[in-house]
């Protein structure tokens, strides 16, 4: 996707698919005020609702509804843009969409309509990216996030940062290219101490931006435990009332059943391995297998055992086939369920593997397993200054501050001005990748590419 073809007149349906109230059509480049002529029949003023029949090519009214014109670059492309409030039904929604299509607009791809809106500078790459997760934001948590993204807030920070860059680097450049003067620029102090509080801005940003990627990401949960130990007493009590436990539809992968909560807003995808039983049946095993894989690349994997069924509490009485866990160790945790109604104490519990007693019924010991999950990640509640990062802002980030801790060793260890003022540029780039000035045309095509249409 480049910039080769922005020429065209694009059209989507821009509400998602099935009956709604409204459902809207947008329409963006120089054929949109032809479209308006052709479909509405007159002549739109400028940024104004306007209601009335929508019509197709033989005269014949295909809905009735609000019409709003908006003229090149004032518009959310910055071209030319038409949009179509009609009533909200997939029939209607294609019959008005044919109609426009048949006047020399095209179908818009996924994207398309962000991608001219960044083109057009109307928005920055980590804006535009905002949008997307806006919309596919999962908690009020990440929602609010992606807001402050969407406002700037992230893109100015790093413009912040790149002036900062710049500056520091033009303040290198003359001090190389002025060595006569009296004073050694290099060594005054002044570079260092810039060049520091630029690497304690950009560690704090990279902080906020880890949080915000947390928020989006989530993390992942492997639930195991034998029938009945309150695994799914326990999901509901990790949820709590406010969250829905949203099950995914068993696809491909029969034997994983997935489960998405929130624990105080950190998205939790959980894995359930309940059918995660031996089996001869060929395509079982296969499931098997890959159930496998994604456990292995789990944050957490919590075994679920009832502690009232048991006196000693021994991992062989938790599941008979314990040892497929033993490689996972590090991150296994074990949850003695039911100690409302079990003679377990603190002594029984077995010091070998990190063992947290629980009620899934009347909640003794839900906070602190919480804590424990959202402490694997390094989730902090409070997500105020958090950014929706995404893992290429991360990786920018990181690069970012690999080229200044190396600019300071050049100018620390040898007061080598050229080659700091070398690996200041390169941050500066690195960073630029965020908002989209120095970004590659493929990388573009695959961030708008993942977008619905219409957007
Ligand atoms: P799963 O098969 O592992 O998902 O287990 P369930 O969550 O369905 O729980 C099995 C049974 O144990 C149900 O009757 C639950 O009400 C009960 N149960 C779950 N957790 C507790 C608990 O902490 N205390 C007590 N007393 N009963 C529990």
């Amino acid at each position: 996707m480049s910039a080769n073809n922005t020429q065209d007149t694009i059209a989507a349906i821009a509400t998602p698919p099935g009956r709604g109230g409204v459902g809207i059509i947008r329409v963006s480049g120089k054929l949109a005020e032809t479209v308006a002529q052709k479909i509405v029949k007159k002549s739109l003023t400028v940024r104004e609702a306007t209601y009335l029949p929508f019509f197709d090519q033989q005269d014949t009214v295909l809905d009735e509804g609000i019409a709003i014109y908006f003229k090149a670059p004032n518009s959310f492309t910055g071209e030319d843009v038409l949009e179509l409030q009609g009533h909200g039904g997939p029939v209607i929604l294609d019959l008005l969409l044919k109609e426009i299509l048949k006047l020399g607009v095209r179908l818009a791809r996924p994207g398309e309509f962000s991608e001219r809106a960044f083109l057009n500078d109307k928005l920055d790459l980590a804006q535009a990216e905002a949008i997307a997760d806006l919309i596919e934001s999962t908690s009020e948590h990440a929602a609010r996030s992606a807001v402050r993204s969407l406002q700037g807030e992230f893109s100015q920070r790093v413009h912040e940062l790149v002036e900062a860059l710049i500056h520091l680097r033009i303040y290198v450049e003359a001090a190389i290219d002025f060595p006569e003067e009296e004073i050694d620029f290099l060594s005054d102090g002044k570079v260092l101490g810039d060049l520091d509080a630029i690497i304690g801005d950009i560690e704090c940003l990279q902080s906020q931006a880890q949080q915000g990627s947390i928020l989006r990401e989530g993390m992942t949960v492997v639930i195991a435990g034998k029938p009945n130990a309150g695994k799914s007493s326990l999901l509901n009590a990790l949820a709590g009332k406010d969250s829905a436990i949203v099950t995914d539809i068993p696809g491909t992968t029969r034997d994983v059943l997935r489960e998405h909560i929130h624990i105080d807003g950190l998205p939790v995808h959980i894995i359930d391995t309940a059918g995660l039983r031996e089996s001869d049946d060929k395509v079982e095993q296969i499931g098997i297998e890959r159930a496998w894989n994604e456990i292995e690349q789990a944050d957490q994997i919590i075994l679920v055992a009832d502690s009232s069924e048991t006196q000693e509490f021994t991992p062989h009485a938790i599941d008979p086939a314990f040892e497929r866990f033993e490689p996972f160790k590090e991150k296994l945790l074990i949850v003695a369920n039911k100690i409302d109604v079990s003679q377990l104490d603190n002594q029984s519990l077995n010091s070998d593997y990190k063992t947290i007693a629980i009620s899934a019924k009347d909640g003794t010991g839900i906070d602190e397993l919480k804590a424990e999950l959202k402490q694997i990640v390094g989730y902090q509640q409070n997500t105020e200054g958090a950014f929706l990062a995404r893992r290429r802002h991360l990786d920018a980030i990181e690069r970012a501050l690999a080229f200044c801790y190396l600019g300071k060793e050049q100018l620390v260890e040898f007061n080598a001005g050229e080659l700091l003022a070398d690996e200041l540029r390169q941050a500066q780039n690195s960073l630029s990748e965020i908002t989209g000035e120095f970004s590659a045309d493929d990388l573009l095509g695959r961030i708008f590419s993942s977008f619905c249409i219409g957007k």
